[in-house]
């Protein structure tokens, strides 16, 4: 038997049988893992807390030598999901995230980075009403950056002008980045009218969720960012929503 103590993100539980849980989790070094809880559904006060969707817990795991399979142990309470269950638009923003990552991680590689993201979501999903309809969005352009699909944000794709001597600049979906004047009729890049568009992807990119609630532009261009982030990360991942669920094209 070997035996392993980490914190776990749950990203779904199911009932099996009369008695059990089985848990879907997200581990830094592990990546996605199946747990079973067995007696779990029976008796709750022997993992209190953390049998439920989106709770951050550390765990203790026992490998079958025999036949594979994962058996939970011991967990203790790191972090509550009882805000998240209680809350119906705070629970819709993380499980679209948590939707969205488990389609996008199933067809790329998985980074420690993943969990990081993941983790800091659930830690602070934001208090800001009037910006929780961008954190899916947010997160979901994090985390193509994790997987290798970081946009030029800083200086043009083509020939690296800096985005400071750029007045007017466009945005290039397949270049993947900002595009100066002279370089965009080589593509069919979108002018961006508001350079601050720009500010709002660089500060996705730059901070953890954590600090998202802070982001300090206007909601107008934070929408118009969310719109660009849809496109690309649709481009890149080949990742959409369809008919309530994310599905690969
Ligand atoms: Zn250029």
């Amino acid at each position: 038997m070997n035996n392993f103590t980490e914190p776990l993100c749950i990203l779904k539980t199911r009932l099996f049988r009369e008695h059990d849980i089985s848990l879907h989790a997200l581990s830094k070094e592990r990546g996605f893992l199946t747990v079973y809880a067995f007696g779990g559904a029976k008796s709750r006060r022997r993992f209190i807390g953390c049998l439920d969707k989106f709770t951050i817990a550390l765990c203790t795991v026992q490998k079958s030598m025999k036949r594979g399979y994962l058996t939970l142990q011991e967990a203790s309470l790191i972090a509550s999901s009882k805000e998240f269950l209680h809350d119906t638009m705070k629970y819709g923003v993380v499980q679209n995230c948590a939707l969205f990552l488990q389609v996008a991680c199933r067809a790329w590689s998985y980074t420690s980075g993943v969990y990081t993201l993941f983790y800091d979501l659930l830690q602070a999903c934001s208090d800001r009403e009037d910006i929780l309809f961008a954190i899916p969005f947010f997160f979901r352009f994090s985390l193509v950056a994790l997987l290798g699909y970081t946009p030029s944000l800083y200086s043009c794709v083509v020939c690296s002008r800096h985005i400071d001597t750029i007045a007017l600049p466009f945005f290039s979906i397949e270049k993947g980045g900002v595009l100066c004047h002279s370089c965009s009729p080589l593509s069919s890049a979108l002018r961006i009218r508001d350079k601050e568009i720009l500010y709002v992807l660089q500060y996705i990119l730059s901070f953890s969720p954590i600090y998202w609630k802070s982001i300090p532009y206007n909601k107008q261009s934070i929408q118009q960012a969310c719109t660009l982030i849809d496109e690309y990360v649709q481009y890149h991942l080949g990742v959409v929503w369809d008919n309530g669920r994310f599905i690969h094209v």
